[in-house]
């Protein structure tokens, strides 16, 4: 790997000479990035989105809410003009068919978590979707029962989790089993998770991870856990909320059951737009699953003949519910686009040399001040570095704004900093982690 044969070096220079280097470079252009004065708010609010005036941001936030590509507008306004022009007619007749509109991202989506067309669909949002594979795959009976999640899932995660057991009966602490790191460490042990799993894997129906640990930026290794979780009979989900378009993942080799991922993270379609859904191929044709119908998810042929028995589609479409918000599809053919001239590969190896630049400029500094707590190993992580801070985060935080610095901010003490192999350039890494080393040698 390229991040470990580079010896990198603490200087502007370097990092603009990476910069120089990077084939991606040339992506960051088909952002708007957002500037010190626009966020400050100091600028004329446009109506049309346009690059605001002024230095750009160093956005570390990705991983929250992706940026915008300008091509984005341009795709949302083709549908508004087709709609004018033909109304109805536009199912039929727009330049991309609203009937199958969805279908348009289907391939570049299955690009993306290594799946089968037939296995993916871009549908609702995330916590609906993670729902309505719940009901299908969440099938407690009186001696396997129980959900395995990490503890501290991400809030949505838990509540859906809790009331899913609900619904068959079960209270939380009876049907909810939590995987906690060893005492003093904040991350999981693959060997604790197998472990867990070899020991109760009797009784737990479900096992639902993010592929990617939203707090601690820790990748779990998926192929192992499914391997002995269906080795035992426990289905697996994965919420790639912090995987998808991050990692290289593959869903369908890995074997994994289903899995639910937003698209407004690292995928940039904008806020709170449609996420993705993933069933593994060989659920594919189990129309007796039990599960949550809607017309959309019904056979194509005879959609339109509007009859009373349900007929689901073969794959991950049969669990469509209603036909789907075109500008959002159109917002997020946009992004996915940049994404397949850019190539999941070539984005994954820049991340590592971004995570991997970022992890040496912070250990580069006076010992104590701060702790990474994502894991070193690049196969156990992507692009995002958690941070923890012995001294007050939060000042550092007025100052990373004053600085023009977007990163997230967890309590008590945990920054997480999401470098962004399409948008980000080495350079804003490194400043970054110059505005962290003046506090530290303050
Ligand atoms: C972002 C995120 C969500 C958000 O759910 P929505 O339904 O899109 O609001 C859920 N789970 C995880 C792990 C997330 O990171």
């Amino acid at each position: 790997m390229i991040s470990s044969i580079l010896k990198f070096e603490n200087s502007e220079a370097f990092a603009k000479q990476l910069d120089a280097d990077d084939e991606l470079a040339k992506f960051r252009q088909e952002f708007f990035m957002p500037t010190r004065e626009s966020i400050a708010m100091k600028i004329e609010r446009q109506s049309e989105p346009a690059q605001p005036p002024g230095e750009p941001c160093i956005y570390l936030a990705g991983n929250s809410l992706g940026l915008q590509p300008k091509s984005t507008r341009r795709y949302i306004d083709e549908e508004l003009v087709d709609w004018a022009n033909l109304g109805v007619e536009g199912h039929w007749n727009a330049r991309h068919p609203w009937l199958p509109y969805h279908e348009f991202l289907t391939e570049m989506s299955a690009r993306i978590v290594g799946a089968k067309p037939l296995e993916v669909v871009v549908m609702n949002t995330l916590t609906v979707n993670l729902h309505l594979m719940m009901v299908s795959f969440y099938r407690p009976t009186k001696e396997r029962y129980k959900i395995l999640i990490e503890s501290g899932a991400f809030p949505s995660d838990q509540y859906a989790v809790a009331s899913q057991a609900a619904l068959h009966g079960y209270k939380r602490n009876e049907a909810v089993l939590e995987l906690t790191p060893r005492a003093g460490e904040d991350i999981l042990r693959t060997e604790d998770i197998l472990n867990t799993i070899e020991r109760q894997g009797d009784r737990i129906a479900l096992i639902l991870l993010g592929n990617v640990n939203y707090l601690t930026g820790q990748a779990f290794n998926v192929q192992a856990i499914v391997e002995k979780a269906h080795e035992k009979g426990c289905s697996v989900g994965l919420n790639l909320a912090h995987g998808a378009g991050n990692l290289l993942l593959q869903l369908h080799d890995w074997n994994v059951d289903f899995a639910v991922w937003c698209n407004y993270k690292y995928l940039n379609s904008g806020p709170g737009s449609l996420a993705g859904c993933f069933v593994h191929e060989r659920h594919a044709r189990e129309f007796d699953l039990p599960r949550l119908a809607g017309w959309w998810g019904h056979n194509k042929e005879t959609r339109f003949k509007m009859g009373p028995d349900f007929d689901p589609l073969p794959g991950a479409e049969g669990w469509q519910l209603s036909n789907p918000p075109i500008f959002q599809l159109a917002a997020l053919r946009a992004s996915l686009e940049l994404f397949d001239r850019a190539g999941m590969k070539n984005l994954r190896n820049k991340g590592d040399l971004f995570t991997g630049y970022l992890e040496f400029l912070l250990n580069d500094m006076p010992g104590g001040f701060l702790k990474i707590i994502t894991p070193s190993d690049p196969a156990e992580r992507g692009s995002q570095l958690s941070i923890r801070f012995s001294s007050n985060p939060k000042q550092m935080l007025e100052a990373f704004k004053e600085e023009g610095v977007i990163c997230d901010f967890r309590e008590p003490d945990i920054i997480r900093a999401t470098p962004i192999p399409l948008y980000n350039s080495f350079l804003d890494v490194y400043r970054f982690a110059a505005i962290i080393r003046r506090f530290a040698t303050k």
